[in-house]
């Protein structure tokens, strides 16, 4: 079945309700039985993990290395929406292929939620019209986005309750201790360095908690003369300030980050590649770095040593693999 017919049966099944319940009543699980969440990124997967315990089965649509930005939904992945009993997703349009799908589950009444949006007492970068999406790069963002997980949790399972409140606890004692990582390694960094260079604008939460200043070179289009003047300030700005590394990610082309690097080169200053860094999504399930703490533990630890700072070469908890 191809994607449109696919899609056709979704709509038709939001405006005909009973083709919905027949599914639900296939997939009704017995008493006791963990309930089954559908989140998009691994990010919201795993913090709801954290939080439901052996209540849920947490499966992610978006695996590693994978862009979420152009991620286009196959059969698969609306299977596994249609059989969950919760949707999370990260919204603010990270999922921008994965609209069309996600609103047809919201038509059809199922319990869907935004992790990232409608935050409250939290400034989201770009304001309303071009919101950016990459809020887990914040922990204290993705903290209250795990408070929100809860919070719906106990909505959906309220039985259950007092342990999501328990677990929650738990887990954000857990990113208190890496937010203050964080801050105390990038404080390390000399000023002067203190200039983050890398493939997509993945990073403005991080360099706005963390007081990194931050620049993504993608959609700097080298094609056209504008982005080729753009280009080169950049790599100026690389050669007088001696910044000594930038970035490349997971899950973006690294392209660009290295354009900038023969630039700099060019004019006799040997910049490095700091590392490879999870913009938008884990490292791989079952390592550190496929959880969300031991992603931005990952992050945290390659920008402050590459950049001239001090930091454990094993990073918060010594369980970095490099
Ligand atoms: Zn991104």
């Amino acid at each position: 079945m191809n994607r449109r017919i696919l899609v056709s049966a979704f709509i038709a099944a939001a405006f005909f309700p009973s083709c919905v319940k027949k599914k639900e009543s296939q997939t009704s699980r017995s008493q006791g039985d963990p309930y089954q969440v559908t989140a998009t990124v691994g990010m919201i997967a795993d913090v709801t993990r954290e939080i439901a315990g052996d209540q849920a089965t947490v499966h992610n649509l978006i695996g590693e290395g994978i862009d979420p930005h152009s991620y286009r939904p196959g059969k698969s992945d609306i299977d596994a929406l249609q059989t969950a009993d919760l949707i999370l997703y990260n919204g603010l349009l990270l999922e921008g292929k994965m609209g069309e799908v996600l609103g047809s589950q919201k038509k059809a009444g199922k319990p869907i939620l935004a992790v990232a949006e409608g935050l409250s007492d939290y400034p989201i970068i770009g304001g309303e019209s071009h919101a950016d999406p990459h809020l887990w790069m914040d922990v204290t963002a993705w903290s209250k986005v795990s408070e929100k997980i809860a919070h719906h949790l106990q909505t959906f399972d309220p039985v259950n309750k007092d342990k999501y409140s328990t677990n929650l606890e738990g887990y954000q004692t857990q990113l208190q201790q890496l937010d203050a990582y964080a801050k105390t390694c990038i404080a390390t960094i000399p000023e002067k360095q203190r200039f983050l260079v890398t493939a997509h604008d993945a990073f403005s939460y991080l360099g706005r908690a963390y007081q990194l200043e931050v620049r993504g070179i993608q959609g700097i289009s080298t094609e056209s003369e504008a982005g080729l003047q753009e280009m080169n300030e950049l790599v100026n700005f690389l050669v007088e300030s001696k910044i000594p590394a930038v970035f490349v990610e997971s899950s973006v082309s690294d392209k660009s980050v290295r354009a900038l690097i023969e630039g700099a080169r060019a004019q006799g200053h040997e910049v490095k590649i700091g590392g490879e860094l999870f913009s938008d999504a884990m490292g791989p399930a079952g390592t550190y770095e496929g959880t969300y703490i031991g992603m931005i533990d990952h992050n945290i630890t390659t920008i402050t040593r590459a950049l001239g700072g001090q930091a454990p070469e094993k990073g918060l908890q010594g369980k970095l693999a490099h």
